[in-house]
């Protein structure tokens, strides 16, 4: 199983998830352009998705989801209150098109399992995913406001976790955002900090996690470098060498990521 993020910050989101048999988008808040490019680079075309599945209904998870259906005739996975929040933005969708899901029973698309579970974020029913194929078990956990134990039982066993990496504290805080912005992002509903995702790379580690991406990173309050010297900091003083016991990435703001295979 494989994952590529085309693009993964706070401007906009489109991560691919795919076996041989299987190829899965999950969210595009971007165009349908940018998300074909892609998925050119890496030798695929949207044609062969079997559907997107959605996290939530903020616009840098579903601005291109419409024109992505619509073009390709894709169906997209969400849960009800999930659909109820974006329907009215996405334009006219194929009845067939549209997927419900449950948060809490996983479904089967073509050899992946998909098993949604539930996060803290400022959206109607936000969730994170996991995705199993045979032994192989990968996660997705970006716009977290609080690293809840749910969520460690929920990607327990993933060898690889694209992790949200959304901020350093300091440069938030003497930032040009708005306060009340600042406080939503801090909050317990918003995102999570690079030294939050330092923490939970530090559990993850120890759970078993070999490989974990970075990502959904903000354009005014991060840097690359900044995210991953934070977290492997953090797994340092633990004990854990990145590089050796646990595998650190970045999924790019504005370009593809490397491709994650596990
Ligand atoms: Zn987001
Ligand atoms: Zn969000």
């Amino acid at each position: 199983m494989k994952l590529c993020s085309i693009r993964s910050s706070s401007k906009g989101n489109a991560i691919l998830v795919y076996t041989e048999k299987t190829k899965l988008l999950v969210d595009c808040g971007i165009s349908g352009k940018l998300a074909k490019e892609g998925m050119n680079q890496l030798g695929l075309a949207p044609e062969l998705l079997n559907g997107i599945l959605i996290t939530h209904e903020h616009q840098d998870h579903i601005g291109g989801v419409g024109v992505m259906s619509r073009r390709y005739g894709l169906p997209i996975f969400a849960n009800q209150r999930t659909w109820d929040a974006m329907e009215s933005s996405l334009g006219c969708i194929e009845e067939s098109n549209k997927c419900v899901f449950s948060t809490e029973e996983p479904f089967e698309i073509g050899d992946i399992t998909v098993k949604p579970f539930a996060i803290p974020h400022d959206a109607a029913e936000p969730v994170g995913y996991s995705f199993v194929c045979g032994e192989k078990k990968l996660s997705i956990a970006t716009d977290i406001g609080v690293l809840e134990e749910s969520i460690f039982r929920a990607v327990k066993g993933s060898k690889g976790i694209l992790l949200e990496a959304n901020h350093d504290r300091n440069l938030l805080d003497i930032g040009s955002y708005p306060q009340s912005l600042k406080q939503r992002i801090r909050g317990e509903r918003g995102h999570l900090s690079n030294e939050e995702a330092g923490f939970a790379a530090k559990f993850l580690s120890k759970m078993g996690t070999a490989q974990i991406m970075l990502g959904h990173m903000s354009h005014e309050n991060n840097y690359p470098l900044l995210a991953t010297q934070t977290v492997e900091n953090i797994l340092r003083d633990s004990g854990i060498e990145p590089g050796r016991d646990l595998q650190i990435s970045i999924a790019p703001r504005d370009e593809i990521s490397n491709i994650m295979v596990i």
